[in-house]
């Protein structure tokens, strides 16, 4: 029994999502050809697909579970279900429209033709804002359209906006925040929800690990009780004495987030030698 899981072929997700795969331990090193690949030691078959596809795909039984932009799982709209975000692939879909042009809100739009290849989610979210204009689908290149006067906007994928830049086009509405994400089969079977399983407490190790830090430093004992407070741990720091009478080596995991802050604070209260060092799993 294998878990059958669709990524991209080639394209913006294709590597990440490779990575994925590789840091969660799956080693496809051998039996890779360009449709599928076959990992030695994990129950999991790889297919490479075209992003577009990979909704039908999930929904049909081909594949249990895939990884697509959330942009393509809400424009496809297919019976699959949104297992976990990835935190890769960010963009956002806008709608953009010639600099130069006099843009006063969403209701400019309306009598006008935007070019799109995500015609589903800006036909609802026109609907929402009231606002009726004509869409015209195009599959790529968007971006072109009103400069060789196809439409009068846009609306497409946008990451630091430069594609925008270089075509003379403004940034005013965002439509969707999107990021890739693990989709899967609605009805798998209970060993394949297993494999799943396994694959998601991979997943999960790896993203904490990478949310957080291992911290090592040198703290006089006089100072122990205060500079334990500020480090939470796993459980709580671990403490050694050093050989130098008085002080002790304390270990422990903080937070990406909260780091900065605690170093400063650390530091403050006598702590010496500090030394934070990248985690690379981390089993919660
Ligand atoms: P395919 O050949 O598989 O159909 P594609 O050309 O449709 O590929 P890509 O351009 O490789 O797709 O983008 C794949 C996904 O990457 C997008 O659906 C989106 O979720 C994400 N993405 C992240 N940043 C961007 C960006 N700046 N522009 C376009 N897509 C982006
Ligand atoms: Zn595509």
């Amino acid at each position: 029994m294998k878990l059958r899981i669709a990524i991209q072929k080639s394209g913006r997700l294709n590597e990440e999502s490779m990575k994925l795969l590789k840091e969660c331990g799956i080693d496809l090193g051998n039996g890779i050809n360009k449709l599928k690949a076959e990992a030695d030691n994990f129950p999991i078959e790889v297919f490479f697909l075209r992003d577009d596809d990979i909704p039908q795909y999930v929904e049909d039984n081909v594949a249990d579970i895939g990884i697509v932009g959330e942009n393509v799982l809400l424009e496809k709209d297919k019976k699959v279900k949104l297992i976990k975000k990835l935190g890769f692939g960010k963009c956002r879909l806008s709608i953009a429209v010639p600099k130069e042009q006099n843009y006063k809100g969403i209701k400019s739009l309306n009598g006008k033709k935007i070019a799109t290849s995500y015609p589903v989610i800006l036909q609802n979210y026109l609907k929402k804002e009231k606002v009726k204009a004509e869409i015209h689908e195009i599959s790529g290149s968007v971006e072109i359209a009103p400069g060789i006067g196809l439409a009068d906007a846009i609306c497409d994928l946008v990451s630091s906006g430069s594609t925008l830049f270089m075509n003379g086009l403004k940034e005013t509405e965002t439509i969707l925040k999107s990021e890739a994400v693990l989709i899967g089969n609605n009805k798998l079977s209970k060993a394949k929800q297993e494999i799943l399983n396994k694959l998601l407490f991979r997943i999960d190790s790896l993203r904490a690990a990478k949310n957080n830090k291992y911290i090592l430093l040198n703290a006089p004992n006089n100072k122990l009780k205060e500079i334990c407070a500020l480090l939470p741990g796993m459980k709580s720091p671990t403490i050694l004495p050093l050989v130098e009478e008085g002080w002790s080596s304390v270990h422990s995991v903080v937070n990406e987030n909260m780091f900065w802050d605690i170093i400063e604070k650390l530091k403050a209260k006598g702590a010496q030698g500090i030394l934070v060092v990248p985690i690379e799993k981390m089993i919660l």
